[in-house]
């Protein structure tokens, strides 16, 4: 993925569907953990962390200070909840 923190709606738009990739690429390996390769773990959490430098980045850079979702909220059962969410 290539990443380039200057323009923030491109940036917003990479750790939304990040987000999305990461909800349900757990909710998949949850159906079945057990059989769940090293491999595919570790790539959900190299995600999650990139995610969450992005979303640091994007409002230190922007000084962004809303939901990464906008007017919207980040959904209950999402993988991670933002900041802005979370306070
Ligand atoms: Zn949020």
């Amino acid at each position: 993925m290539r990443i380039d923190i200057t323009n923030k709606e491109k940036t917003l738009h990479q750790i939304r569907s990040g987000l999305k990739w990461l909800t349900s690429e757990y909710k998949d390996i949850c159906l079945d953990f057990k059989s769940v390769p090293d491999k595919r773990w570790e790539k959900l959490w190299e995600r999650a962390l990139l995610i969450e430098d992005m979303e640091r980045w994007i409002r230190k850079f922007h000084d962004f200070k809303d939901c990464i979702w906008g007017e919207f909220k980040c959904p209950k059962l999402q993988f991670m909840i933002c900041d802005k969410c979370t306070k």
